[in-house]
């Protein structure tokens, strides 16, 4: 896994929660700054749009890992105060643009708003995720954008996602790159801290 050209953002509230992630989620620069800056760009409805990227598995320890190197915002999602999904023709115009221009992607998950609520999955959000997202490794990604608070919702071992249980992440900044992270519910992780660097040594 890219730890080393990644900063580790833990949610506060990842410390409450009883279940291990099945996988660890990775995202760069671009995609963060995309989504947050279409998610800032309504702050009444919610809006969304795909995570892409890749899936990829640790050679060494055999952990599952997901690089989110693009957010693409759903231009054509049916949209509403408190609700958002996606209609069949967004789906056709993301599967055409994947097509098009990231043939050797795959489809990661999503991520969508809740202007002025809180970081969680409502019943119809697990309705969609679980129908439209239904590898184990693809996560939602719920963000406020008037709070600038947001949580990855990544389903655990056995499958099981736990639609308050949210995670952070690691932002790649290629080790070289200053964070352009301002989730304000999340938190630097030195590293080390979480035994990245005994993986690092090993
Ligand atoms: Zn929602």
């Amino acid at each position: 896994m890219p730890f080393k050209y990644a900063e580790h953002w833990r949610a506060d509230a990842e410390l409450e929660n009883p279940n291990q992630p099945g996988i660890t989620v990775f995202m760069t620069q671009k995609a963060y700054i995309r989504a947050n800056v279409h998610a800032q760009s309504d702050l009444n409805n919610e809006i969304g749009g795909w995570l892409i990227g890749s899936w990829r598995e640790d050679q060494t320890t055999g952990e599952e890992f997901i690089i989110v190197e693009r957010a693409l915002p759903a231009l054509y999602a049916k949209r509403g105060s408190a609700y958002i999904t996606f209609t069949q023709d967004s789906q056709l115009a993301m599967f055409d643009i994947m097509e098009e221009k990231f043939p050797d992607k795959v489809l990661v998950g999503w991520y969508h708003t809740h202007p002025k609520m809180s970081v969680f999955l409502s019943s119809f959000d697990l309705f969609l995720h679980n129908s439209f997202f239904p590898h184990p490794w693809q996560v939602a990604l719920v963000i406020e954008p008037h709070g600038h608070t947001a949580g990855f919702f990544i389903r655990d071992v056995d499958g099981i996602l736990d639609n308050r249980a949210y995670y952070g992440f690691h932002e790649l900044t290629g080790g070289k790159y200053l964070s352009v992270v301002r989730w304000k519910n999340m938190t630097y992780q030195e590293p080390g801290e979480q035994g990245e660097m005994d993986y690092e040594n090993e």
